[in-house]
């Protein structure tokens, strides 16, 4: 008389081997790789610094003006020598200097301010690379400083995220 098992039984008998195969994949991978581990945590802790950034700059009211008027662009470029003013950890200043766009530093889209004192100019490359982060306090004291060393002396370097309540209008 031969043994049958039930089928519900099979099937999880089935279900557990398998998923303990799987588990054991998994711990098999992560142990393998463990870079892979240390880039998860990093790009989890990058998108809980973003969510907390967002709620220590919230709602500014976006400015009604978007885009910086074709003076104060030929402003932000010439002040920055007709060079993407971006700068990396290790490559410092880019060396772009073609097709440059004046960039909110603040982003427009997090209230940032249309103005000259949130204006810098970027290269295509790296205003994409942007896109609507929010920089600290601290970048825009580093590019303060550094632009001391390439504006042209008497020309402010700070700086101003959004504009000032007083002169808002309406
Ligand atoms: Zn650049």
């Amino acid at each position: 008389m031969s043994q049958t098992t039930p089928l519900a039984v099979q099937l999880s008998d089935e279900w557990g081997t398998s998923s303990d195969q799987l588990v054991h994949a998994v711990w098999h991978v992560l142990w393998a790789h463990p870079w892979f581990v240390v880039l998860a945590t990093l790009l989890v802790v990058r998108a809980g610094v973003r969510m907390v950034r967002d709620v220590v700059h919230p709602g500014h009211a976006r400015d009604a003006v978007r885009t910086f008027t074709r003076a104060d662009k030929i402003t932000i470029l010439t002040r920055a020598g007709g060079r993407c003013e971006h700068h990396g950890w290790l490559g410092g200043r880019c060396q772009q200097t073609g097709a440059l766009e004046a960039d909110h530093v603040h982003p427009h889209s997090r209230g940032g301010w249309t103005d000259l004192a949130n204006g810098q100019a970027l290269c295509r490359r790296h205003n994409k690379a942007k896109a609507a982060r929010v920089p600290w306090g601290w970048e825009l004291n580093r590019l303060s400083r550094r632009r001391a060393t390439y504006f042209a002396p008497g020309t402010p370097t700070e700086v101003v995220r959004h504009r000032p309540r007083w002169t808002a209008p309406g």
